[in-house]
């Protein structure tokens, strides 16, 4: 599904490296997590993977069912089957969340040369969806992430990406800022959104997250780098030693 090779990275206006050679290869239906210390560059590589400006490329690829993600523009990866949950969601004043969702929507099908979602087909979806995320029908009237708490704007995130069905998902610390219910209630959307056909990258800082999120691969990355890969008991060596260790074994 997504294969990352050889992939390194600097800032677009400094000098300064980020990432520095990182490989990574999810297969379909596989759910792959990635803990490591703050700073370590896991943020930037979601960034680059969805195209956000301010990163330069200096070599390598990641390629979505084949696909150079790296060459296209952020929209072209979405229509590709790309969808990025964030660590800080974005707010959008004046636009409606519903409004938002299916424009979003429209425009995926759009892409894919799928006929659109007539206004009742639409609003007959989002409510079901929004049910089982326990979003309530005022949180879909208001302006995209206006005034959202933490815990509205993660759960609003799995809404948009169970609407939009992407074929890789990548979670950005969805956990951080969650209390515990908050967070299992994104792991159950997240969990219910499994599939053979769906892969998932889920970027966690704490091992919690990966109780109700059981990953197949856990990846510890630092300094730009994946420095380890194992199963789950890789997170659950973290929780309990932190990073020194494993960091020790690679410097
Ligand atoms: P993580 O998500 O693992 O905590 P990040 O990807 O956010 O790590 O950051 C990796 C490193 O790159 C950090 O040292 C961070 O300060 C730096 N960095 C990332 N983006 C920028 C930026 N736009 N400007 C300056 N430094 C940045
Ligand atoms: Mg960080
Ligand atoms: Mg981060």
């Amino acid at each position: 599904m997504l294969d990352i090779k050889n992939l390194h990275v600097k800032l677009e206006e400094e000098d300064k490296v980020i990432l520095r050679g990182v490989n990574l290869s999810i297969g379909p239906g596989e759910v792959h997590a990635i803990m490591g210390p703050n700073g370590s560059g896991k943020s930037t590589l979601s960034y680059v993977l969805a195209g956000r400006e301010g990163y330069t490329v200096t070599e390598g690829s990641a390629t979505l069912e084949g696909e150079e993600l790296l060459e296209m523009e952020p929209e072209a990866r979405a229509a590709a089957g790309l969808f990025l949950a964030f660590q800080y969601p974005v707010e959008i004043p004046g636009v409606g969340n519903m409004t938002f969702l299916r424009t979003a929507v429209n425009a995926q099908k759009k892409s894919r040369g799928e006929p659109e979602l007539s206004a009742a087909e639409f609003l007959k979806l989002v409510r079901e969806k929004a049910k089982a995320l326990k979003i309530d029908a005022d949180m879909l009237k208001r302006p995209v992430n206006v005034g959202f708490s933490g815990g509205e704007k993660k759960r609003n995130e799995i809404l948009q990406m169970a609407m939009l069905e992407p074929k890789m998902c990548i979670l950005d610390e969805t956990d951080s800022g969650l209390d515990v219910d908050a967070m299992k209630l994104v792991a159950d959307g997240v969990n219910a959104l499994r599939d053979a056909g769906r892969s998932f990258l889920v970027i966690t800082h704490y091992q919690r997250l990966l109780d109700h999120i059981k990953p197949d691969v856990v990846h510890i990355m630092a300094a730009g780098q994946i420095i380890r890969t194992g199963g789950p008991e890789l997170a659950l060596e973290v929780e309990a030693n932190g990073y020194a260790d494993i960091l020790s074994e690679v410097n």
